[in-house]
Protein backbone atom coordinates (compact mmCIF):
# COMPACT_ATOMS: atom_id res chain seq x y z
CA UNK A 1 0.00 0.00 0.00
CA UNK A 2 0.90 3.42 -0.92
CA UNK A 3 0.21 6.22 1.83
CA UNK A 4 0.55 9.64 1.64
CA UNK A 5 0.86 11.77 4.58
CA UNK A 6 0.47 15.40 4.41
CA UNK A 7 1.15 17.21 7.28
CA UNK A 8 3.73 14.21 8.21
CA UNK A 9 6.96 16.10 9.38
CA UNK A 10 4.42 17.77 11.92
CA UNK A 11 3.87 16.61 15.52
CA UNK A 12 0.87 13.91 14.80
CA UNK A 13 1.95 13.57 11.52
CA UNK A 14 5.60 12.40 12.21
CA UNK A 15 4.54 9.54 14.89
CA UNK A 16 1.51 8.39 11.85
CA UNK A 17 4.41 7.96 9.70
CA UNK A 18 6.27 6.04 11.95
CA UNK A 19 2.71 4.02 12.28
CA UNK A 20 2.44 3.52 8.62
CA UNK A 21 6.18 2.27 8.05
CA UNK A 22 5.71 -0.29 10.93
CA UNK A 23 2.53 -1.50 8.74
CA UNK A 24 4.88 -2.49 5.82
CA UNK A 25 3.44 0.75 3.78
CA UNK A 26 5.42 2.80 1.60
CA UNK A 27 5.35 6.60 2.67
CA UNK A 28 5.25 9.38 0.89
CA UNK A 29 5.04 12.44 3.26
CA UNK A 30 4.06 15.81 1.99
CA UNK A 31 5.41 19.15 4.25
CA UNK A 32 6.15 23.14 3.42
CA UNK A 33 7.47 23.18 6.87
CA UNK A 34 5.69 25.95 8.14
CA UNK A 35 5.00 24.26 11.80
CA UNK A 36 6.89 21.26 11.43
CA UNK A 37 10.31 20.06 11.36
CA UNK A 38 12.30 17.62 9.29
CA UNK A 39 13.77 16.29 12.55
CA UNK A 40 10.45 14.72 13.50
CA UNK A 41 11.26 12.41 10.10
CA UNK A 42 14.77 12.14 10.77
CA UNK A 43 14.46 8.25 11.74
CA UNK A 44 12.58 7.67 8.45
CA UNK A 45 14.38 9.58 5.72
CA UNK A 46 17.44 7.08 4.77
CA UNK A 47 14.45 4.24 4.60
CA UNK A 48 13.56 3.15 1.16
CA UNK A 49 9.99 2.98 1.45
CA UNK A 50 9.60 6.67 2.60
CA UNK A 51 9.98 9.91 0.53
CA UNK A 52 10.14 13.18 2.02
CA UNK A 53 8.55 16.40 -0.66
CA UNK A 54 8.43 19.63 0.51
CA UNK A 55 5.34 20.91 -0.69
CA UNK A 56 2.41 23.45 0.14
CA UNK A 57 -0.73 20.98 -0.59
CA UNK A 58 -2.63 23.88 -1.42
CA UNK A 59 -0.40 23.64 -5.03
CA UNK A 60 -1.74 21.30 -6.66
CA UNK A 61 0.20 17.82 -6.66
CA UNK A 62 -0.04 14.37 -8.75
CA UNK A 63 1.41 10.70 -7.06
CA UNK A 64 -0.11 7.72 -7.28
CA UNK A 65 -1.53 6.42 -3.63
CA UNK A 66 -4.24 4.09 -2.32
CA UNK A 67 -4.81 6.53 0.72
CA UNK A 68 -4.24 10.15 1.97
CA UNK A 69 -3.89 11.50 5.28
CA UNK A 70 -4.78 14.91 5.36
CA UNK A 71 -3.59 16.23 8.46
CA UNK A 72 -1.33 19.31 7.32
CA UNK A 73 -2.43 22.82 9.13
CA UNK A 74 -1.30 24.88 11.78
CA UNK A 75 -2.69 23.46 15.03
CA UNK A 76 -2.10 25.97 18.03
CA UNK A 77 -4.27 28.94 19.05
CA UNK A 78 -1.80 30.44 20.75
CA UNK A 79 -1.42 34.02 19.72
CA UNK A 80 1.80 34.22 20.90
CA UNK A 81 3.53 31.81 19.30
CA UNK A 82 5.02 32.23 15.77
CA UNK A 83 3.72 28.86 15.00
CA UNK A 84 0.08 29.04 15.63
CA UNK A 85 -3.02 29.64 13.16
CA UNK A 86 -3.26 32.64 14.65
CA UNK A 87 0.16 33.87 13.22
CA UNK A 88 -0.95 32.30 10.03
CA UNK A 89 -4.78 32.94 9.83
CA UNK A 90 -4.80 32.88 6.08
CA UNK A 91 -2.43 30.02 5.46
CA UNK A 92 -4.67 27.97 8.01
CA UNK A 93 -8.04 28.85 6.15
CA UNK A 94 -6.20 27.74 2.61
CA UNK A 95 -4.90 24.79 4.04
CA UNK A 96 -7.78 23.34 5.12
CA UNK A 97 -10.13 24.52 1.74
CA UNK A 98 -7.94 24.65 -1.04
CA UNK A 99 -5.62 22.19 -0.06
CA UNK A 100 -8.50 19.41 1.23
CA UNK A 101 -9.56 20.10 -2.54
CA UNK A 102 -6.28 19.57 -3.94
CA UNK A 103 -6.03 16.21 -1.85
CA UNK A 104 -9.77 15.51 -2.57
CA UNK A 105 -9.04 15.70 -6.37
CA UNK A 106 -6.19 13.55 -6.10
CA UNK A 107 -7.80 11.00 -4.26
CA UNK A 108 -10.63 11.16 -6.61
CA UNK A 109 -8.53 10.82 -10.44
CA UNK A 110 -6.42 8.09 -7.61
CA UNK A 111 -9.03 6.54 -6.28
CA UNK A 112 -7.35 6.67 -2.84
CA UNK A 113 -9.26 6.57 0.54
CA UNK A 114 -8.92 10.31 2.34
CA UNK A 115 -8.88 10.78 5.84
CA UNK A 116 -9.47 13.93 6.82
CA UNK A 117 -7.86 15.68 10.32
CA UNK A 118 -10.86 17.75 12.05
CA UNK A 119 -10.97 18.77 14.86
CA UNK A 120 -12.56 19.18 18.10
CA UNK A 121 -12.97 22.94 17.06
CA UNK A 122 -15.68 22.29 15.26
CA UNK A 123 -17.96 22.36 18.33
CA UNK A 124 -16.36 25.56 19.03
CA UNK A 125 -17.66 26.44 22.64
CA UNK A 126 -19.73 23.56 22.79
CA UNK A 127 -23.05 23.70 24.66
CA UNK A 128 -23.17 19.78 24.75
CA UNK A 129 -20.75 17.86 26.85
CA UNK A 130 -19.56 15.57 26.36
CA UNK A 131 -19.59 16.44 22.79
CA UNK A 132 -20.74 13.24 20.02
CA UNK A 133 -20.87 13.29 16.39
CA UNK A 134 -24.43 14.61 16.03
CA UNK A 135 -23.50 17.97 18.26
CA UNK A 136 -23.22 20.72 15.23
CA UNK A 137 -21.32 23.01 17.67
CA UNK A 138 -21.30 26.72 18.98
CA UNK A 139 -18.92 28.61 16.60
CA UNK A 140 -18.29 32.02 16.46
CA UNK A 141 -17.57 32.72 12.31
CA UNK A 142 -15.55 35.61 12.30
CA UNK A 143 -13.90 35.15 15.97
CA UNK A 144 -10.21 34.80 16.59
CA UNK A 145 -10.26 31.37 15.81
CA UNK A 146 -12.51 30.56 12.86
CA UNK A 147 -9.56 30.97 10.36
CA UNK A 148 -9.40 27.40 11.96
CA UNK A 149 -12.31 26.14 13.09
CA UNK A 150 -14.39 27.42 10.23
CA UNK A 151 -11.98 25.91 7.47
CA UNK A 152 -12.21 22.83 9.16
CA UNK A 153 -15.88 22.89 8.91
CA UNK A 154 -15.55 23.67 5.45
CA UNK A 155 -12.73 21.05 4.64
CA UNK A 156 -15.41 18.17 6.24
CA UNK A 157 -18.24 20.13 3.86
CA UNK A 158 -16.31 19.80 1.11
CA UNK A 159 -15.10 16.03 1.72
CA UNK A 160 -18.89 15.25 1.85
CA UNK A 161 -19.95 16.98 -1.13
CA UNK A 162 -16.71 15.49 -2.87
CA UNK A 163 -18.35 11.60 -1.49
CA UNK A 164 -21.53 12.42 -2.62
CA UNK A 165 -20.94 13.69 -5.80
CA UNK A 166 -17.85 11.71 -7.24
CA UNK A 167 -17.91 9.09 -4.62
CA UNK A 168 -14.78 9.34 -3.27
CA UNK A 169 -13.89 7.51 -0.28
CA UNK A 170 -13.64 9.88 2.52
CA UNK A 171 -13.19 9.40 6.92
CA UNK A 172 -13.38 12.55 8.76
CA UNK A 173 -11.63 12.02 11.98
CA UNK A 174 -12.60 15.05 14.83
CA UNK A 175 -9.08 14.70 16.99
CA UNK A 176 -9.39 16.48 20.15
CA UNK A 177 -6.50 18.26 22.63
CA UNK A 178 -3.61 15.27 21.83
CA UNK A 179 0.22 15.37 23.56
CA UNK A 180 4.05 13.71 23.16
CA UNK A 181 6.71 13.74 22.20
CA UNK A 182 7.73 15.78 19.24
CA UNK A 183 5.14 18.49 20.15
CA UNK A 184 6.76 21.78 19.28
CA UNK A 185 7.38 23.32 22.24
CA UNK A 186 7.26 27.09 20.55
CA UNK A 187 3.97 26.56 19.22
CA UNK A 188 2.31 27.36 23.13
CA UNK A 189 0.12 24.50 23.00
CA UNK A 190 -1.03 23.31 26.78
CA UNK A 191 1.02 20.96 27.16
CA UNK A 192 4.34 21.72 25.79
CA UNK A 193 4.44 25.22 27.39
CA UNK A 194 3.87 23.89 31.04
CA UNK A 195 6.35 21.29 30.55
CA UNK A 196 9.06 23.34 28.98
CA UNK A 197 7.73 25.94 31.72
CA UNK A 198 8.27 23.44 34.47
CA UNK A 199 11.68 21.93 33.58
CA UNK A 200 13.05 25.87 32.94
CA UNK A 201 12.22 26.71 36.40
CA UNK A 202 10.08 29.43 34.60
CA UNK A 203 6.50 30.61 35.97
CA UNK A 204 3.71 28.03 34.57
CA UNK A 205 1.47 30.52 32.48
CA UNK A 206 -2.21 29.39 33.43
CA UNK A 207 -4.48 31.58 31.48
CA UNK A 208 -7.74 32.48 33.05
CA UNK A 209 -8.92 30.92 36.51
CA UNK A 210 -8.03 27.53 35.10
CA UNK A 211 -10.85 26.44 35.59
CA UNK A 212 -11.31 25.54 31.77
CA UNK A 213 -11.14 22.00 31.23
CA UNK A 214 -9.74 19.41 28.04
CA UNK A 215 -9.18 15.77 27.87
CA UNK A 216 -5.67 15.21 26.45
CA UNK A 217 -5.27 12.34 24.43
CA UNK A 218 -1.59 10.80 24.48
CA UNK A 219 0.02 9.98 20.83
CA UNK A 220 0.20 6.72 20.44
CA UNK A 221 -3.60 5.98 21.10
CA UNK A 222 -4.58 8.94 18.87
CA UNK A 223 -2.67 7.26 15.80
CA UNK A 224 -3.89 4.03 15.91
CA UNK A 225 -8.07 5.73 16.18
CA UNK A 226 -6.47 7.66 12.63
CA UNK A 227 -5.09 3.86 11.78
CA UNK A 228 -7.70 1.77 12.29
CA UNK A 229 -10.05 4.61 10.18
CA UNK A 230 -8.02 4.35 7.36
CA UNK A 231 -8.29 0.33 7.39
CA UNK A 232 -11.87 -0.52 8.25
CA UNK A 233 -15.00 -0.58 5.95
CA UNK A 234 -17.39 0.85 8.47
CA UNK A 235 -15.56 4.02 8.47
CA UNK A 236 -16.53 5.01 4.58
CA UNK A 237 -18.01 8.27 4.51
CA UNK A 238 -18.46 8.79 8.84
CA UNK A 239 -17.13 11.30 11.30
CA UNK A 240 -15.49 9.81 14.40
CA UNK A 241 -14.07 11.81 17.50
CA UNK A 242 -10.97 10.73 18.55
CA UNK A 243 -9.73 11.36 21.90
CA UNK A 244 -9.71 10.51 25.26
CA UNK A 245 -12.15 10.47 27.98
CA UNK A 246 -10.07 11.57 31.34
CA UNK A 247 -11.47 15.20 31.59
CA UNK A 248 -9.58 17.83 34.01
CA UNK A 249 -9.27 21.13 34.66
CA UNK A 250 -5.66 23.38 33.18
CA UNK A 251 -4.84 24.26 36.72
CA UNK A 252 -4.62 20.50 37.85
CA UNK A 253 -2.72 19.48 34.47
CA UNK A 254 -0.70 22.72 35.64
CA UNK A 255 -0.23 21.16 39.34
CA UNK A 256 0.70 17.58 37.92
CA UNK A 257 2.85 18.47 35.17
CA UNK A 258 4.78 20.98 37.89
CA UNK A 259 5.03 17.55 40.56
CA UNK A 260 5.81 15.15 37.50
CA UNK A 261 8.43 17.31 36.54
CA UNK A 262 9.96 17.59 39.92
CA UNK A 263 9.37 21.33 39.90
CA UNK A 264 9.26 24.49 41.85
CA UNK A 265 8.19 26.48 38.72
CA UNK A 266 5.31 29.40 41.01
CA UNK A 267 2.16 29.12 38.80
CA UNK A 268 0.92 32.81 37.60
CA UNK A 269 -2.80 33.44 35.93
CA UNK A 270 -2.29 35.23 32.46
CA UNK A 271 -6.10 36.60 30.64
CA UNK A 272 -7.91 34.17 28.59
CA UNK A 273 -7.68 34.18 25.18
CA UNK A 274 -10.62 35.30 23.51
CA UNK A 275 -12.97 32.44 22.48
CA UNK A 276 -11.22 29.74 24.73
CA UNK A 277 -13.26 27.02 24.66
CA UNK A 278 -14.75 26.42 28.56
CA UNK A 279 -15.35 22.19 28.64
CA UNK A 280 -14.09 19.46 26.06
CA UNK A 281 -14.13 15.80 26.62
CA UNK A 282 -15.49 13.92 23.31
CA UNK A 283 -18.04 11.09 23.30
CA UNK A 284 -15.42 8.04 21.89
CA UNK A 285 -18.58 5.37 22.00
CA UNK A 286 -19.29 5.37 18.03
CA UNK A 287 -15.34 4.67 17.47
CA UNK A 288 -15.21 1.75 19.93
CA UNK A 289 -18.24 0.32 18.48
CA UNK A 290 -17.12 0.41 14.73
CA UNK A 291 -13.60 0.85 15.36
CA UNK A 292 -12.93 -1.16 18.11
CA UNK A 293 -11.01 1.59 19.48
CA UNK A 294 -10.46 3.15 22.44
CA UNK A 295 -7.23 4.82 24.64
CA UNK A 296 -5.06 3.11 26.31
CA UNK A 297 -1.95 5.47 27.60
CA UNK A 298 -3.12 6.62 31.52
CA UNK A 299 -2.74 10.04 31.53
CA UNK A 300 0.21 10.13 34.54
CA UNK A 301 2.43 7.70 31.93
CA UNK A 302 1.71 10.04 28.62
CA UNK A 303 2.62 12.89 30.93
CA UNK A 304 5.67 10.98 32.19
CA UNK A 305 6.89 9.95 28.90
CA UNK A 306 6.58 13.41 27.47
CA UNK A 307 8.49 15.03 29.95
CA UNK A 308 11.41 12.76 29.42
CA UNK A 309 11.70 13.47 25.93
CA UNK A 310 11.26 17.72 26.04
CA UNK A 311 14.45 17.02 29.20
CA UNK A 312 16.51 14.67 26.94
CA UNK A 313 15.76 17.80 23.71
CA UNK A 314 16.66 20.31 27.13
CA UNK A 315 19.42 18.33 27.79
CA UNK A 316 20.68 18.51 24.16
CA UNK A 317 20.38 22.12 23.97
CA UNK A 318 17.76 21.17 20.95
CA UNK A 319 17.28 24.43 18.82
CA UNK A 320 13.31 23.32 19.17
CA UNK A 321 13.33 23.47 22.74
CA UNK A 322 12.15 26.55 23.82
CA UNK A 323 11.12 27.69 27.30
CA UNK A 324 7.89 28.02 26.94
CA UNK A 325 5.35 30.50 25.14
CA UNK A 326 3.43 33.18 27.23
CA UNK A 327 0.55 34.93 25.91
P1 LIG B 1 1.67 20.39 13.55
O1 LIG B 1 1.68 21.86 13.35
O2 LIG B 1 2.74 19.79 14.36
O3 LIG B 1 1.62 19.64 12.15
C1 LIG B 1 1.01 20.17 11.01
C2 LIG B 1 1.93 19.95 9.83
O4 LIG B 1 1.31 20.46 8.64
C3 LIG B 1 3.26 20.69 9.97
O5 LIG B 1 4.33 19.80 9.72
C4 LIG B 1 3.19 21.78 8.92
O6 LIG B 1 4.46 22.16 8.43
C5 LIG B 1 2.30 21.14 7.88
N1 LIG B 1 1.64 22.11 7.00
C6 LIG B 1 0.96 23.22 7.35
N2 LIG B 1 0.49 23.85 6.25
C7 LIG B 1 0.87 23.11 5.18
C8 LIG B 1 0.70 23.23 3.78
N3 LIG B 1 0.03 24.26 3.24
N4 LIG B 1 1.23 22.28 2.98
C9 LIG B 1 1.92 21.23 3.50
N5 LIG B 1 2.12 21.07 4.82
C10 LIG B 1 1.60 21.99 5.65
O7 LIG B 1 0.23 20.06 14.17
P2 LIG B 1 -0.34 18.68 14.71
O8 LIG B 1 -0.67 18.87 16.14
O9 LIG B 1 0.52 17.56 14.32
O10 LIG B 1 -1.72 18.61 13.92
C11 LIG B 1 -1.88 17.78 12.79
C12 LIG B 1 -3.32 17.86 12.32
O11 LIG B 1 -4.20 17.40 13.35
C13 LIG B 1 -3.77 19.27 11.95
O12 LIG B 1 -4.60 19.20 10.82
C14 LIG B 1 -4.58 19.71 13.15
O13 LIG B 1 -5.59 20.64 12.78
C15 LIG B 1 -5.19 18.39 13.61
N6 LIG B 1 -5.50 18.43 15.05
C16 LIG B 1 -4.50 18.36 15.98
C17 LIG B 1 -4.83 18.40 17.33
C18 LIG B 1 -3.78 18.30 18.40
O14 LIG B 1 -4.12 18.35 19.59
N7 LIG B 1 -2.51 18.12 18.09
C19 LIG B 1 -6.17 18.55 17.73
C20 LIG B 1 -7.15 18.66 16.74
C21 LIG B 1 -6.81 18.56 15.40
N1 LIG C 1 -3.38 27.14 28.24
C1 LIG C 1 -2.88 27.75 29.37
N2 LIG C 1 -1.58 28.13 29.38
C2 LIG C 1 -0.74 27.92 28.32
C3 LIG C 1 -1.25 27.29 27.16
C4 LIG C 1 -2.59 26.92 27.15
O1 LIG C 1 -3.60 27.96 30.36
O2 LIG C 1 0.44 28.29 28.43
C5 LIG C 1 -4.80 26.74 28.23
C6 LIG C 1 -5.61 27.34 27.09
O3 LIG C 1 -6.12 28.61 27.47
C7 LIG C 1 -6.70 26.31 26.91
C8 LIG C 1 -6.02 24.99 27.27
O4 LIG C 1 -4.86 25.34 28.02
O5 LIG C 1 -7.75 26.54 27.81
C9 LIG C 1 -5.60 24.18 26.04
O6 LIG C 1 -4.86 25.02 25.19
P1 LIG C 1 -4.20 24.53 23.85
O7 LIG C 1 -3.59 25.74 23.21
O8 LIG C 1 -3.29 23.40 24.12
O9 LIG C 1 -5.39 23.95 22.98
P2 LIG C 1 -6.92 24.39 22.71
O10 LIG C 1 -7.72 23.32 23.34
O11 LIG C 1 -7.19 25.73 23.31
O12 LIG C 1 -7.02 24.40 21.22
Amino acid sequence: MRVLVAGGAGFIGSHLCDRIYAEGASILCVDNLLTGLQANIGQLLDRPEFTFRQHDVTQPLEAEVDAIFHLASPASPNPASVKSYLAHPIETALVNSQGTYNLLELARRTGARLVFASTSEVYGDPLEHPQREAYWGNVDPTGMRSCYDESKRFGEALSMAFARRHGVDVRIARIFNTYGPRCDSTDGRVVPNFVSQALSGNPITVFGDGSQTRSLCYVSDLVDGLWRMMMAEEARGEVFNLGNLEEHSVIEYALMIRDLCGSTSEIVHEPLPAGDPTRRRPDISKAARALGWEPKVFLADGLTRTIAWYREQLGRGAAAFSAGVGR
